[in-house]
């Protein structure tokens, strides 16, 4: 099959409708700027109360969300820390995991702005890994002591579905004689960053072992998203990667993985996204994401908006959206991205 032929083949629309609530996303814009415009203002007992329900492993609301996200009296936003380092060590005490990225493949068919992978930009060298070759990158990814991996692939032919469950299986094969020569290393763990997919290739992966399933919204903002993802490509169609995770689920993979790349986007926006997103999965399936992650966007050769987006995010708002977001969701796994 060739590319073309294979692009207008991967969404089905039918997996998308039947997640909708009357006909509607999860997603409500109108919703959330209401909720941020309402608690633009927030009444430092209602922030203890709030914090007081993160402390008992609670999801927060969108609303009380909003509440945390526009704290700024430095007196409230330390209280704020304390508590959400206080939940860290109530879910996971000290517990800290590495796992390392593999790159797979950066061969992509979409043309997202900010990306240097993109189709259309003739500065990216094109490569594939073969199966000898993620041997030996997992190989070396194992010498240096990673237990648990994250293998990354652009959205391409090449690297389908098939393709993916072939490296799965080639990664945990790889094992390596210890230094005292008892026993061996492995990987234990293959996480999975990918293009959503069809509950039937999911369930490819799900057969292969995967471990987390994850997949960025990039941004939650329907309209930003479309001025940043071309309508002709697969990625430019908002709602197939709004719902990949709620495929996952039903293909069997209950260990999903959420994120937005911030900068593209206001951060609160995002961050409100994200909740709604980890109440939509906990109202449809009973179980909310595994992790959440917050990738910061970084310059990217041959990517202008990259290094000039308006909405690029400062050190003091990152620290301000990972503390709303360890209170917001207390009992998910957060992720940073070095
Ligand atoms: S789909 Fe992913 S890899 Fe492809 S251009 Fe977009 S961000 Fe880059």
């Amino acid at each position: 099959m060739d590319v073309q032929a294979w692009v207008k083949q991967v969404i089905r629309q039918e997996e998308i409708d039947k997640y909708l609530v009357k006909g509607k996303d999860f997603i409500d814009e109108k919703k959330i700027r209401t909720n941020l415009e309402q608690q633009a203002h927030p009444d430092p007992q209602r922030v203890r109360d709030i914090l007081q329900k993160s402390l008992s492993i609670k999801l927060l609301t969108p609303e009380e969300t909003a509440v945390l996200l526009n704290v700024t009296d430095p007196a409230l936003l330390e209280e704020m820390r304390e508590a959400a380092l206080e939940v860290k060590k109530r879910v996971y005490d000290n517990r800290i995991v590495f796992f390392a990225p593999l790159y797979c493949s950066n061969l992509c068919v979409n043309r997202c702005v900010y990306c240097g992978f993109r189709s259309d930009n003739p500065e990216e060298k094109r490569h594939i890994l073969s199966p000898e070759e993620i041997y030996r990158e997992t190989e070396a990814i194992i010498d240096e002591g990673h237990k648990r991996l994250i293998a990354v692939y652009g959205e391409h032919p090449k690297s389908d579905a098939d393709y993916i469950a072939d490296s799965i299986s080639t990664i945990y094969a790889v094992k390596r004689t210890t230094p005292s020569g008892n026993g061996f290393n492995n990987i234990r763990r293959v996480n999975i960053n990918a293009a959503p997919m069809a509950v039937e290739d999911l369930r490819k992966l799900w057969r292969a072992g995967i471990g987390t399933f994850q997949v960025f919204q990039e941004t939650y903002h329907p309209g930003r998203y479309a001025e940043l993802h071309p309508a002709n490509t697969i990625k430019g169609n908002f709602r197939w990667r709004l719902y990949a995770m709620h495929r996952a689920m039903d293909a069997g993979i209950d260990d999903v993985a959420i994120g937005a790349l911030f900068g593209l986007y206001d951060w609160k926006f995002e961050v409100m996204g994200l909740v709604e997103h980890a109440h939509d999965l906990e109202r449809q399936f009973g179980i909310g994401p595994h992790t959440i992650s917050f990738p910061r966007m970084q310059p990217a050769p041959g990517s202008f908006l990259s290094e000039n987006s308006p909405y690029l995010v400062d050190d003091d708002a990152f620290k301000r959206l990972v503390m709303v977001l360890r209170l917001a969701v207390p009992y998910t796994g957060l992720i940073v991205t070095a």
